[in-house]
């Protein structure tokens, strides 16, 4: 069977040996006769899983004892509107503006409060991460957005604050080590790095959990899945078991560091054809600002970046097209993507070159 080259933004790739696994066993769970999906939330089996999840995440993220996981549904979407409600208890909530995601995030937190940019990188269409940060008295949190997917641009050093801090890390969770007591609450949907669409990781530190608003409906606080250890309702089982693999195969690898090793090199791969083309490929992020997960980039033109990702998709190589609503061209790296696949690509883009210049 013959793998793409899967450079998609999300959902996209996940380790060949977890698909298998999670293939090998799907009709017959740990001998007992059926499907991980078809037994009950409230077995043994799963039990067992559930919080060999959150163990695992706690080891690989070194997420201290004082800090809650919990499972939630919703996508990272939801996230953007349940830190709003249950945060935003101060007269302001402020958010840093780094892209669209960013944004989308503002937009939920007005519903409970006025909203301010911290700072914004809307001047140069986000291609890099603002260094200076105003903030108002009187504001509930600051939000910020650990990796700009769509515009391919990461926090190198998180600033500190002197309010909590709630970071959006859905595309470069377990990407690369972070401090996890530089935030109050870290989010992230599990369909860059860590599984499927369908559940999203929440850590939050208990003290800043205990000052969250109160009166809420049952599944939007964050209270009902810390109390409930995210068993209130029906957890999406299947995304947690994919997610589970996911953590020991990142174990496997040796963690995060080693993990983080590899997606720097994979990364490289890529940039140095684009430093080394005299602008026939123009990367989109500041150089200090690169992600190593979403690697942004354009050629001349638009007709000619069309040509690109045709010429490329013929050639095997799957999600190399820009966001919708930037243009260009975009490689995603996430964790699960071999470092084969981004030398194929680097090789290709020099082809490329060579042929169209
Ligand atoms: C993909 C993405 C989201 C949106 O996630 P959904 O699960 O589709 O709601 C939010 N933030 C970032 C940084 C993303 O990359």
């Amino acid at each position: 069977m013959k793998r793409a080259y899967n450079f998609n933004a999300g959902p996209s790739a996940m380790p060949l040996e977890v698909l298998l696994e999670a293939q090998e066993e799907f009709l017959n769970y740990q001998n007992t006769g059926m499907s991980i999906i078809e037994m009950s939330h409230r077995s043994s089996e799963y039990a067992a899983l559930h919080a060999e999840t959150k163990q695992l995440l706690r080891e690989l993220m070194e997420i201290p004892e004082d800090y809650e996981i919990m499972f939630i549904q919703g996508g990272g979407s939801t996230q953007f509107l349940m830190t709003a409600a249950n945060f935003h208890t101060k007269k302001y909530a402020a958010y840093v503006n780094t892209g669209v995601w960013a944004k989308k995030a503002m937009a939920e937190g007005k519903f409970y409060g006025e909203v301010y940019e911290a700072a914004s990188s809307a001047d140069k269409n986000h291609s890099y991460i603002p260094q200076e940060f105003t903030l108002r008295p009187d504001t509930s949190y600051v939000h910020l957005t650990a990796n700009n997917t769509i515009y391919g641009t990461e926090y190198k050093d998180f600033p500190k604050f002197d309010v909590p801090v709630i970071c959006d890390m859905s595309s470069d969770i377990l990407s690369r080590k972070v401090n996890v007591k530089d935030f109050d609450l870290i989010y992230a949907g599990a369909q860059k790095n860590l599984g499927p669409a369908g559940v999203v990781i929440v850590i939050a530190k208990k003290s800043f959990l205990a000052t969250a608003r109160e009166e809420l409906p049952t599944m939007l606080k964050y209270s009902t899945f810390a109390n409930n250890d995210s068993l209130y309702n029906t957890p999406p089982v299947f995304a947690i078991y994919m997610v589970n693999k996911t953590l020991h195969w990142i174990k496997k690898q040796g963690g995060v560091n080693a993990i983080a090793k590899n997606n720097a090199a994979k990364a490289k791969l890529i940039y140095d054809v684009i430093d080394n083309s005299n602008g026939f490929y123009k990367g989109h992020a500041a150089p200090e600002a690169r992600s190593n997960m979403n690697i942004t980039f354009n050629l001349a033109t638009p007709e000619m970046e069309k040509d690109f990702v045709a010429k490329g998709k013929a050639a095997g190589f799957v999600g190399i097209g820009g966001h919708r609503l930037v243009g260009g061209c975009r490689a995603s790296a996430y964790n699960a993507v071999p470092l084969e696949a981004c030398k194929a690509l680097a090789e290709f883009m020099e082809e490329y070159m060579k042929e169209n210049k």
